[in-house]
């Protein structure tokens, strides 16, 4: 049987790549190769620009409502098409298709506040800013924008991006994971069927050439981007000196505070639920848990006991709970960090059954006392580890928090309104949770990092979204009462 080969997607149709070189697509529940992408040449990624270039004008001329209009039966669209979409995700990626649901429940979100564009995107008015003077503000479009998306949520960050950027009147080129390409095909063509022009929408197939390829083409104008930290800042550097709008958000070692007054089960299962959903590879999971005083004692038995009950297995067994690793290479890599020093293995995800097979298995692991030095602590393991530091009291706990390069997303537990309202007031991180352990907002609240997680000025979606994608043009405007027109060489003045 022939590779299955996945397409580009340019000008509103499937195009067969010609380039040369072939990276796999792995079903990682099995170890197989189920597909191929083919890497976007040059003149396939100018073809896909191209194709955006010659659709812009068009699409930013239809009305508001006419795009509001193609959002809302997007939304529509991926709401019927839900279960293929998470199905076919799932198939690439290894998350449980209800986890895929999850993921695109959260960026539909992102369709439902696009299609608000007409009441977001109206400007400011003044009038009689001088005599007979009016200034206004408008919101216009910037041209053709890209997106450059991370292999752990294919249907989300897309979404994330290009809903806010296409009802702006941009239109969009995205270059998916090359780990997980599909899902990108499947929503193209329900924004096609949306009414969304050709050309308006194109994803080019590819890894570091096509975004290379994107960075140098002087039409794209804006670039986003979602990834690991070293990727965001190259691309944030490259894109800014090439005189484009960047927002880069890198990657992140979320930490979870937890007091000793906070209670126990609601804080091991949110530790477990935050730490090993999607198999830790989210840039939201909870990596550290950091236990401030006795909370440790309690907690970490509480949290390995439930472990033990975690169900491991493949995305198109209905009862499994983790799914695999995306990549032989990354499941080894995250297993071996369960040979570092300056920690104790708790439960070591080695021995789960699961991951002796061929398939990208690792069981969740449980890493107690972790040291500050050590791997466990500076680096993002995205994987299925989850470390616990022990501190004395709150300061050393938000010390951690604050000195910590990454500024994602943080959490406290507690059961004190007063230490929670201190922790959100002294964070240095982008997004926190009170009690609640993966604070992702929601889509019309903005998303992003502080530090080492965002490369730019404006986080991704939501108002900052809106923000991104437009350029703001003030008008100056008067409209002459002949009655009172005259001569006046003087600077215009508004008092
Ligand atoms: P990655 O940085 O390897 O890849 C992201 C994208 O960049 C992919 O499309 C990839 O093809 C491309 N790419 C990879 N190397 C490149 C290079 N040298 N030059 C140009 N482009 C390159 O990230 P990933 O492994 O796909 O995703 C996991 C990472 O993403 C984690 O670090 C995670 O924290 C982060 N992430 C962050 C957020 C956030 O919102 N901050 C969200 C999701 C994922």
């Amino acid at each position: 049987m022939s590779m299955r080969i996945v397409p580009h997607w340019i000008n509103g149709a499937q195009v067969e790549g010609a380039g040369e070189r072939r990276l796999p697509v792995w079903d990682p529940a099995t170890g197989e190769r189920q597909a191929e992408v083919v890497a976007a040449t040059g003149a396939e990624v100018r073809a896909a620009v191209q194709a955006a270039l010659d659709a812009q004008p068009g699409w930013r001329a239809a009305s508001l409502s006419r795009r509001a209009e193609v959002m809302f039966r997007f939304r529509d669209l991926v709401d019927a098409n839900r279960k293929e979409i998470a199905t076919l995700l799932s198939s690439e990626h290894g998350k449980t298709v209800a986890d895929a649901g999850g993921e695109i429940a959260r960026g539909l979100e992102n369709a439902e506040f696009a299609a608000g564009a007409p009441h977001l995107l109206k400007g400011g008015y003044s009038e009689q800013a001088a005599t007979g003077v009016d200034v206004y503000s408008i919101m216009q479009p910037l041209g053709v924008v890209a997106g450059i998306t991370p292999f752990n949520f294919p249907a989300m960050v897309p979404m994330w991006m290009f809903c806010n950027a296409l009802v702006a009147g941009n239109t969009f080129v995205l270059k998916p994971s090359e780990k997980d390409p599909s899902v990108s095909l499947l929503l193209a063509d329900l924004l096609r069927r949306a009414g969304l022009p050709d050309g308006a929408f194109n994803v080019v197939q590819g890894d570091k050439s096509a975004v290379d390829a994107l960075l140098a083409d002087p039409d794209v104008r804006a670039v986003s981007f979602v990834g690991s930290t070293p990727v965001a800042k190259a691309i944030y550097e490259a894109g800014t000196r090439a005189g484009k709008r960047v927002q880069a958000l890198g990657g992140a070692k979320n930490h979870m505070v937890v007091l000793p007054d906070a209670d126990v089960d609601a804080a091991a299962d949110a530790a477990v639920s935050a730490g090993f959903g999607s198999a830790g590879e989210r840039c939201m999971a909870v990596s550290v848990v950091v236990a401030v005083g006795t909370a440790g004692d309690a907690l970490v038995p509480a949290i390995a006991s439930r472990l033990a009950k975690i169900r491991v297995g493949p995305a198109s067994d209905p009862d499994s709970e983790m799914g695999p690793l995306i990549t032989r290479e990354h499941r080894d890599r995250v297993a071996g960090y369960l040979e570092s020093p300056g920690g104790t293995v708790v439960v070591d995800g080695r021995e789960a059954p699961e991951a002796s097979g061929p398939g990208f298995f690792l069981g969740a692991s449980l890493v107690d006392n972790v040291e500050k030095q050590s791997p466990y602590y500076t680096d993002e393991i995205f994987g299925p580890v989850l470390s616990v530091v022990r501190v004395d009291t709150y300061d050393e706990a938000l010390e951690l928090v604050n000195d910590n390069p990454y500024g994602n997303g943080t959490a406290i537990f507690t059961r004190d309104g007063g230490a929670a309202r201190r922790f959100q007031y002294d964070a240095v991180c982008g997004m926190v949770g009170v009690n609640v352990p993966i604070p992702v907002p929601v889509a019309y609240y903005s998303f992003g990092g502080w530090k080492a997680s965002l490369f730019g000025d404006l986080h991704m979606y939501g108002p900052e979204g809106l923000q991104f994608y437009t350029r703001t043009k003030v008008v100056t405007s008067r409209w002459p009462d002949p009655s009172t027109s005259e001569v006046d060489l003087g600077f215009p003045k508004v008092r």
